[in-house]
């Protein structure tokens, strides 16, 4: 395991589970909800992927890789049901499917490697915390890539939520990603939120989760919004790798719509300044420091 060593050198606060951490799982409670970091399995991209404005096809000439990095789904086990954002990767989309996923499978394993087992994927990190798969209510997406959508075999009884035209038009999907049950929520409409957004899916009969369209990455990415008195979650997926490029307004290239993925990044900082915000991207290892802030 010697990728969690990463999250050890993070600052962990005092009250951290140190048995969980140990493999990934980092819990805060807030207005006496649980909320989970869970990592399921570990991600490498090639440098240009984070840092340069090429895109996947030019990326995949760089020669050299960052780091193992994280890849976080996220728990939450809110009073009306249990939510998760998000299910990782899966130990059948890094061999078989990738394999046999024709130009998007050959693409994705040219763009990553990825690091899952089935003692690291979303079923084992929900089992350390007791959560059995069939309890989950909600399974949001925020988008269909493998990383995202690899867990997803293991949900049948959970109401999944994908934007409709994420679904009907995914970007860089790779064959076989779904379960044959497969028969998603389609969010085709989005109710008047107000606020930076504007628009959003209003989860929660108590309003506070709420899944916001956050395009760019794909075309339909969104993200998800858990609000409280204190502090705001703001579960990103890849609407950007990290915080610094919500500060700077770098897109990287390998965003398919560079524009809106623009857009996308000041809309989530203009939220970040109208409201106290934990930004929680999928593939940012510090995400777990402002998780706890
Ligand atoms: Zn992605
Ligand atoms: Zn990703």
């Amino acid at each position: 395991m010697e990728h969690l060593s990463l999250m050890e050198v993070l600052t962990a606060p005092p009250k951290v589970d140190r048995d969980l951490s140990r493999h990934g799982i980092f819990t805060r409670v807030i207005d006496g909800v649980k909320i989970h970091a869970v990592t399921c399995g570990w991600i490498k991209y090639r440098n240009a992927h984070f840092h340069s404005i090429l895109g996947p096809y030019l990326v995949i000439l760089d020669p050299t890789w960052m780091d193992w990095i994280p890849v976080f789904s996220w728990v939450i086990e809110h009073p009306e049901g249990i939510i998760v954002v998000d299910t990782g990767q899966s130990t059948y989309l890094s061999t078989d499917t990738l394999n046999k996923g024709g130009m998007n499978g050959w693409l994705n394993k040219q763009l990553a490697r990825m690091d899952i087992d089935l003692n690291t994927d979303i079923k084992a990190q929900l089992g350390r915390l007791n959560i059995c798969p069939d309890d989950v209510r909600w399974v949001v997406l925020t988008h269909l890539h493998v990383d995202h959508a690899g867990g997803l075999r293991y949900f049948p009884k959970s109401e999944v939520l994908v934007s409709h035209q994420e679904y009907v038009r995914p970007y860089a999907f790779v064959d076989g990603t779904y379960p044959s049950w497969f028969k998603p929520h389609l969010i085709g409409h989005y109710d008047d939120i107000g606020g930076v957004f504007e628009q959003g899916h209003v989860l929660t009969r108590a309003g506070d989760v709420v899944v916001v369209p956050t395009p760019g990455h794909s075309m339909h990415h969104q993200s998800v919004i858990f609000r409280n008195t204190e502090l705001d979650f703001f579960f990103a997926g890849d609407a950007s790798f990290n915080f610094s490029h919500v500060q700077s307004g770098f897109v990287p290239g390998i965003n398919l719509d560079r524009q809106l993925a623009k857009q996308t990044l000041d809309q989530i900082k203009g939220y970040c300044i109208e409201r106290p915000t934990a930004y929680l991207p999928s593939h940012d290892q510090a995400a777990v420091n402002r998780f706890f802030r």
